[in-house]
């Protein structure tokens, strides 16, 4: 059938459901989840109810923080940071009582979990309470590029994307021991005020590349340069391979809650750009958009935008017979992306 005739059969996009259209051609890019801070999912769903604990009767009391309203106890947790606040559940079940009935606590650990451990184990929960995690959860775009963005950028708790990640479009990171070099003698007292995040060892990046080292990252503005003895463009660290790797090892995937409707969003790519793509490399050539339109992430709402222009994504739908049968896709969409390494893929993709 001739492109032109294909194109003609196909149904006005505003009549298809965003549901459908979204699981016939669409996918969740897995590469991006894999290239930052991660850990095994597998490992959360043991702890997720453990964290959920239903509230059984207990003896347990918390002395005179008792007489306080439940109302109110809520409110002081959440002027606790993260950390502090892990500890106050630790201390016995009628703690957890208190925490697991926090309703931003319960959307944390039902929709973020993965995302909450990391935080707990970069060391960087002391420095941002439970609400700060809630309101990154409930924020859909990326706040540098205003696109969707699937992921959090652990030094200021900022919502990003991977494009973001991967551009280096994020504010610049630095270990701390080079900020260290650089402070003015009897300066070092600031570092303790510094939010550090401790990178956990992994493989980062779409190159894959392996990290077992632990190390202290700070953001390089986070220091006033009046306590700088050397600060100019000239002495800033030098790009190499282990500085563009830090914001890989500072970020990780976050979905998007929405709060209204209790919807949760991981963010979408297009099949039918990937289908695009591997056409233009069978015939004219890659064109220079192809690669970053593959690339893109969407929400479901502007997915649906983006299917009414691709004519590749229509072509899919039509041929599942409006979402009603299965259609062969591109190895790239079955696999969630791009893998270098096969055993890495498969590990994940077992889970
Ligand atoms: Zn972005
Ligand atoms: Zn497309």
């Amino acid at each position: 059938m001739e492109q032109g005739q294909t194109a003609t059969m196909l149904h006005k996009p505003d009549d298809v459901p965003v549901k459908d259209v979204v699981r016939i051609a669409s996918y969740h890019r897995r590469d991006f989840d894999l290239a930052v801070v991660r850990t095994n999912p597998s490992d959360h769903d043991q702890i997720r109810s453990s964290l959920l604990s239903p509230n059984h009767a207990t003896t347990s009391t918390l002395g005179q923080l008792d007489i306080l309203p439940t109302e109110l106890a809520h409110e002081i947790c959440l002027y606790l940071d993260i950390r502090s606040l892990f500890r106050f559940r630790q201390v016995n079940r009628r703690a957890q009582q208190i925490v697991s009935s926090i309703r931003l606590y319960r959307a944390v650990i039902n929709h973020a979990l993965e995302a909450f451990c990391i935080i707990l184990r970069t060391n960087i929960a002391p420095w941002f309470t439970l609400s700060d995690l809630f309101k990154v959860l409930c924020t859909k775009y990326c706040q540098f590029c205003g696109d969707f963005g699937g992921f959090i950028f652990l030094p200021s708790f900022a919502r990003c994307c991977f494009t973001c990640i991967r551009e280096e479009n994020l504010p610049r990171v630095l270990p701390l021991s080079v900020l260290k070099q650089r402070l003015k003698p009897r300066s070092g007292r600031l570092l303790g005020f510094i939010p550090t995040v401790r990178t956990l060892p992994g493989i980062y990046s779409m190159d894959e590349t392996p990290r077992k080292r632990r190390t202290k990252v700070v953001l390089r503005d986070s220091v006033n340069t009046l306590y700088l003895s050397d600060y100019s463009e000239n002495t800033r660290v030098k790009r190499s391979q282990s500085t563009s790797l830090l914001p890989y090892m500072v970020t990780t995937s976050l979905p998007y809650f929405d709060p209204k409707s209790g919807a949760v969003q991981r963010g979408i790519s297009c099949s039918g750009c990937q289908v695009a793509l591997e056409k233009d490399l069978y015939t004219s050539g890659v064109k220079p958009a192809a690669c970053a339109l593959r690339d893109k992430v969407y929400s479901h709402d502007d997915f649906r935008n983006h299917f009414q222009n691709c004519h590749e994504a229509r072509k899919l739908w039509e041929l599942s017979g409006q979402g009603t049968s299965i259609i062969n896709v591109p190895e790239f969409v079955r696999r969630r992306g791009y893998f270098k390494k096969r055993d890495v893929m498969m590990s994940f993709h077992s889970q």
